[in-house]
């Protein structure tokens, strides 16, 4: 370990080592690579790494899984080497404390931990705030005298909106909007609904581009699955599509490569050649989405390695000041950008055992 770390010190060069930066490698404590693999995409997503690491610096609360993160990162941001190994053993005995589907030493997968974690932030955030609310509320009410305007329930009521959103929010959710046209009558109704993820089926020898279009794809609701339309008060055919109406600051696409196959009765990997761009614009926006020029970098991906979804490996790449990196638990390499085509996936279906692109990370320029 030590001589992989040396070396990767020299392979960047003194002069060329990004001041302020640590590339730690992970100990895997039994299969906890699924989690390795997404704490290394986390923290190479700065946004995210930096409000974890002012977390940290508030006043001590009680062990939760933020604290343990919070813990975690700031070890890392604070080593006095460049490189070299960390045991995130407290945080994985608080995971599997926490959640009994992590409590034991088999593979999960990566993606459904990412949704957990992010999950369990942003409740943990929102119980911080309401309690701040219930505190302050207190406050005011014991000092607070004379008539209050027409006007102070609204803002109460927004103020309160904006509570619920948390940093988590504010980096990784996007808002989709999805909407049905009645083929009878034509008129069009939308339904909102936030994500911190999309999660998009894949096809052989495509691309995230094409993966978002099929997202998009309008679909025909017939038959059994007719839609109840309210202007026409019955069933109705109808289309439906679903677009993206706010775009995140970080977007996070999970590929969905692990396909349940009724023939087999298990699920199975789908190891196909999907292309991701360094550079990523969304068409699949809606007419009045806010922000359907944002460009994206790519900055993350978690790769799983393997034949199916309870075994195999996952491992992380990530982009630093201009650097490639792979994260394969407590082995850190420098790689070249064109080694991210290694990733893609297999051309042919013949081997389901890939080295693929899971979960991208793509982040904002603006
Ligand atoms: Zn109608």
């Amino acid at each position: 370990m030590g001589a992989n770390a040396s070396a990767l010190e020299k392979e960047i060069g003194p002069e060329q080592f990004p001041v302020n930066e640590h590339y730690f490698g992970l100990v895997n404590f039994g299969n906890t690579c699924y989690c390795n693999s997404v704490l290394q995409a986390l923290y190479f997503c700065r946004p995210f790494r930096e409000k974890v690491l002012a977390y940290k610096v508030q006043p001590r609360r009680k062990e939760s899984l933020l604290t343990c993160l919070a813990d975690l990162f700031n070890s890392i941001a604070t080593q006095k080497k460049k490189v070299g190994v960390i045991p995130p053993k407290k945080f994985i005995s608080r995971l599997r404390k926490e959640n009994e589907l992590f409590d034991n030493y088999m593979q999960q997968d990566a993606h459904e931990f990412l949704n957990y974690l992010l999950n369990t932030i942003a409740d943990l955030l929102q119980e911080e705030k309401s309690q701040e609310r219930q505190q302050n509320g207190k406050v005011v009410q014991n000092g607070g005298g004379g008539g209050s305007g027409s006007g102070s329930n609204t803002g109460e009521a927004e103020s309160a909106e904006k509570n619920q959103q948390t940093w988590v929010h504010e980096i990784f959710q996007g808002t989709l909007t999805n909407e049905t046209r009645c083929l009878n009558c034509e008129a069009v109704s939308s339904k909102d609904e936030d994500f911190l993820d999309l999660s998009v089926d894949v096809e052989q020898n495509t691309s995230i581009t094409h993966c978002l279009r099929g997202f998009s794809n309008t679909e025909t609701l017939c038959s059994e699955y007719k839609y109840y339309c309210e202007q026409c008060r019955s069933k109705q055919e109808a289309q439906k599509r679903m677009r993206v109406k706010k775009l995140p600051m970080i977007l996070a696409l999970h590929l969905k490569r692990f396909k349940y196959m009724d023939q087999l009765h298990r699920y199975t990997k789908l190891s196909y050649r999907v292309v991701f761009p360094l550079e990523l614009r969304l068409f699949n926006t809606s007419g009045d989405a806010t922000n359907p020029d944002r460009l994206y970098d790519l900055v993350a991906v978690v790769v799983h390695c393997g034949s199916g979804p309870n075994r195999g490996h996952y491992i992380t790449i990530v982009k630093s000041h201009g650097f490639w990196l792979l994260f394969d638990d407590d082995i850190v390499e420098k790689i070249d950008a064109q080694a991210i085509e290694e990733f893609y996936g297999l051309t042919s279906d013949i081997s389901k055992n890939s080295e693929s692109g899971y979960i991208l990370f793509y982040q904002s320029r603006d």
